[in-house]
């Protein structure tokens, strides 16, 4: 039997834990504060900076929105990034994506103080978290699927792990997190040779390649946990579809994460969770 992993149950779970050391915070005198930079009208972007507000809200942390349009110059938002990862009043800090095609890539994220980059956009933070040293945040979602691989028991330390995709937002951050849990990690990519094989050799297997059903029964070991990050749109009334093709991958896999309801969920938390923590690693 294939047990789907319940994304939701997680990042309660998570949001629990959040909230306790929100109110201790609180009782301290302190608020967490995240700030969101929009310079988009992407709707899917506009959806998660609404899931956003709605996950601090119900657990005490400010939520700044900051909307400079999908027109803002580069300058507007460097400048801001600036001003916001020098003032006292805030703790976290994200950039939301895309941004506008005249922002050079890699220009905004790296204005985010590194102790305020909650999404681990800055790839100051990726290079620490590389480094192995204290003080940087991964992104929210690499940390999801590092969450739900811990919450689920995976044993990591000296098994196989795969990774497939290699971004700085999901791939290359999640084979870090593994890596340090000492895992034996492979990340592949659109121009791996034999990708079936590959995954294959994964006790634990993370997607994230935005291709919808590219992992299937050929690509999973029986008993494998299987992480799904993958979230592209199909058809035309707004559905989604994960890299996963769970129905060929049920009773071969242990546990696979659904799409929608499994690291979505996980990764607003996560980003909830880095807040908090950075309001307190602030404050000293
Ligand atoms: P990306 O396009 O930046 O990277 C995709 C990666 O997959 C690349 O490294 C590419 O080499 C690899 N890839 C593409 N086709 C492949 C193939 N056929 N075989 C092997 N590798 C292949 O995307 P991303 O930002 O890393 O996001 C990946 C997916 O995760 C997307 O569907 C995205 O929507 C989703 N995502 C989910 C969350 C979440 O919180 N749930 C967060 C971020 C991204």
């Amino acid at each position: 039997m294939t047990r789907i992993i319940d994304g939701k149950a997680i990042a309660a779970a998570v949001g629990n834990r959040v909230r306790e050391d929100v109110a201790a915070l609180a009782a301290a005198g302190l608020t967490p504060v995240l700030a969101v930079v929009v310079a988009t009208d992407d709707p899917g972007a506009t959806w998660y900076v609404r899931a956003i507000g709605a996950a601090a809200r119900r657990l005490g942390i400010g939520c700044h929105v900051h909307d400079l349009g999908p027109a803002a110059s580069a300058a507007a938002i460097t400048g801001l990034l600036a001003e916001l990862s020098s003032d006292g009043r805030v703790h976290g800090i994200i950039c939301q994506t895309p941004l506008p095609p005249a922002v050079p890539p890699g220009l905004a994220a790296q204005q985010i103080a590194p102790i305020k980059d909650v999404d681990g956009a800055n790839p100051q933070s990726l290079g620490m978290l590389a480094a192995g040293m204290p003080g940087a945040f991964p992104t929210a979602t690499a940390a999801a699927v590092a969450e739900i691989l811990d919450h689920e028991g995976a044993v990591l330390e000296g098994r196989r792990a795969v990774v497939v995709g290699r971004s700085t937002v999901v791939g290359k951050p999640t084979a870090l997190l593994l890596l340090a849990r000492n895992a034996t990690v492979t990340i592949c990519h659109s121009r791996t040779e034999d990708l079936a094989g590959v995954c294959r050799e994964a006790d634990s297997l993370v997607a994230a390649a935005g291709r919808p059903k590219l992992i299937g029964a050929a690509h999973v070991r029986p008993g494998a946990l299987v992480i799904d990050v993958g979230i592209s749109s199909v058809g035309t009334t707004g559905g989604v579809a994960g890299d996963v093709d769970t129905g060929t991958v049920t009773g071969i896999a242990a546990a696979v994460t659904p799409v929608p309801g499994g690291v979505g969920p996980v990764t607003t938390m996560q980003l909830m969770r880095h807040t908090a923590d950075a309001a307190r690693d602030l404050a000293g």
